[in-house]
């Protein structure tokens, strides 16, 4: 992937800073990136709310789809979604957009972060495909009282995101991929992605291949998570256990993810706007945080990612942690603890 290059040698990215609690930690993030020495500008561009609020009704304006298409990169801090008023989500329409077709959202257990699950040394990651499914947003009332959803999943679109999923595990050293659907009862749809899981995973004989039902997945997640180490599923399911499996290492807070496409990648994390705690300098900036290391690596940065990762866990290892963590008596702020991150860079 060609990137662009700006005239003193550093790579362009589109910064999004998004509603909510996102401005707050985008802000952190570009600050911790900044002091890492890492050779990265910005080209920052608005999406979400205050463009529907101008009445754009895909939530993007043209100038943020120009600058995408010429980084190829973006770091976003979350969009809200109005809800039932007939636009769609400007996520949606980015991930469409741009044909981000594999979300890879990675869980690590965090060291001073106590969780039920510390310990067991979890590390696992979600491989959600990202642009099918009921997510494609094409639904209507079929009678006043019955409204209907069309899923919509193709063999294209199940070959991407299988294959992204056994690459991505090979390149990570990884070593088992599940499959979760719901094959059992929605055997033309979520059985596509598990036949075509079943006839791709040959071409992998070094990675273990099984497939599980999504339902009984969301169990053994809960029961005995440390057996996972790669899943791949479709996108409504990817979006849930998402969300639960942030939930095993100590909140959304420490869930980063990339939308990964063939031209674009969009780093971001799997948390939404919060928007009760917004402006407050309360929430945690890890999830954002650690979507821009992963952003890093992509473009190469290598040093300044690993320089960063280790910042962060430093600082979660000396007790800095913010309130999702603690609680409010011993938390700080999003501010100070971004500082500490820097101090120990
Ligand atoms: P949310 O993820 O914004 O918040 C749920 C709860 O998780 C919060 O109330 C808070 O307790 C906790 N939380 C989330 N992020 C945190 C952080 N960084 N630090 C500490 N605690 C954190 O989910 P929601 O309330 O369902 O959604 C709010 C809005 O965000 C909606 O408009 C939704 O559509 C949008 N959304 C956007 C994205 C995205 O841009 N990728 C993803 C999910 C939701």
């Amino acid at each position: 992937m060609a990137f662009h290059i700006t005239a003193d040698g550093k790579k362009l990215v589109t910064l999004i800073p998004g509603d909510g609690i996102g401005p707050e930690c985008v802000e952190a993030t570009r600050r911790i990136i900044e002091a890492s020495g890492a050779a990265v500008a910005w080209e920052e561009r608005a999406a979400g709310a205050s463009v529907f609020r101008q009445g754009v009704p895909s939530g993007v304006l043209p100038e943020t789809i120009e600058s995408i298409t010429k980084t190829r990169v973006v770091l976003k801090g979350p969009l809200e979604t109005p809800v039932g008023f007939g636009e769609k989500s400007a996520n949606v329409t980015l991930r469409k957009l741009f044909e981000t077709y594999g979300n890879i959202r990675p869980v690590r257990e965090m060291p001073g972060v106590p969780t039920p699950f510390t310990g067991r040394r979890l590390d696992l990651v979600v491989v959600r495909e990202n642009v099918e499914d009921l997510y494609a947003g094409i639904e209507h009332m079929q009678t006043p009282g019955v409204a209907q959803c069309l899923k919509l999943i193709s063999r294209k679109g199940c070959e991407k995101i299988v294959r992204l999923a056994f690459e991505f595990a090979r390149s990570e050293g990884r070593t088992k991929v599940h499959c979760a659907t719901k094959s059992n009862i929605m055997k033309q749809t979520e059985g596509m992605l598990k036949r075509t899981f079943e006839a791709i995973a040959p071409e992998y004989p070094d990675i273990e291949a099984n497939h599980i039902i999504i339902d009984n997945c969301a169990h053994q997640l809960v029961k005995r998570p440390e057996q996972f180490d790669v899943i791949v599923t479709t996108n409504m399911n990817g979006d849930i256990i998402s969300d639960l499996t942030s939930g095993l290492i100590g909140g959304l807070g420490f869930a980063p993810s990339a939308n990964i496409g063939s031209e674009v990648a969009i780093f971001e994390a799997v948390h939404g706007s919060a928007p009760k705690y917004a402006g407050k300098d309360v929430i945690n900036p890890t999830a954002v945080l650690m979507s821009g290391v992963m952003m890093l690596r992509h473009l190469g940065e290598f040093e300044a990612a690993a320089k960063i990762e280790n910042a962060l866990l430093v600082t979660l290892e000396q007790g800095i942690l913010t309130r999702d963590v603690v609680g409010d008596a011993k938390a700080v702020g999003t501010r100070a603890f971004t500082d500490a991150i820097i101090g120990n860079l």
